[in-house]
């Protein structure tokens, strides 16, 4: 029953729901023990183009191949959601920017190097993925996401396929 709750049915990850309830109690941790902790805004690029072309059923099994494929490079200690429709987000604990910027890459990599096998289909998918981090950029969740939705945006505008970390100007 309490799976049911907390968990996405289609990916089995977080719904969005729990993973924010879980978010602010992982930041007021960073706060009281002095941790750095990053966020990661994770989509999918021209993920429309798959539904349209192959179909809502494939382009259900490449977000679930794409869940596991971020969950085998995430530690234990971090966790993942489902965000939005095709939007994942991940936090990191006692992460800072470098280390979130290292992880966020290689996730990246991963996908582009990889190449699902679904329903007869031999495809690649991509993802573009923003970087926020506390205390750098902010002090509670809704901020963190916001700026990570920034750099998202940015690593769209430059092209996907890549990791935009937010840079505060301050
Ligand atoms: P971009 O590279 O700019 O992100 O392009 P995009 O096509 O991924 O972006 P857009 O926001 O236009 O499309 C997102 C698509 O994701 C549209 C929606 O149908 C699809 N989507 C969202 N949730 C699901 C889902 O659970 N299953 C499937 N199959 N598709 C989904
Ligand atoms: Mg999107
Ligand atoms: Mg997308």
């Amino acid at each position: 029953v309490q799976e049911l709750t907390v968990t996405d049915s289609l990916t089995q990850i977080f719904n969005r729901r729990y993973f924010l309830e879980r978010f602010n109690e992982e930041l007021e941790r960073s706060k009281k023990f002095k941790y750095s902790l990053s966020f990661l805004m994770v989509d999918i690029d021209h993920f429309k183009g798959f539904n349209d072309n192959y179909g809502h059923l494939v382009g259900d099994a490449i977000l679930r191949e794409i869940t596991k494929t971020i969950k085998e490079n995430m530690r234990q200690i971090d966790f993942m959601g489902r965000y939005g429709g095709e939007e994942l987000s991940i936090v990191l604990t006692e992460t800072n920017k470098d280390g979130a910027r290292f992880l966020a890459e290689r996730i990246r990599q991963t996908m582009e190097s990889r190449q699902f096998r679904v329903y007869d289909e031999d495809l690649k998918v991509t993802i573009s993925i923003g970087v926020s981090t506390f205390p750098d950029d902010a002090g509670e969740a809704a901020l963190l996401i916001d700026r990570a939705d920034k750099a998202l945006y940015q690593a769209k505008q430059a092209g996907r396929n890549k990791v935009c970390v937010y840079e505060s100007h301050n």
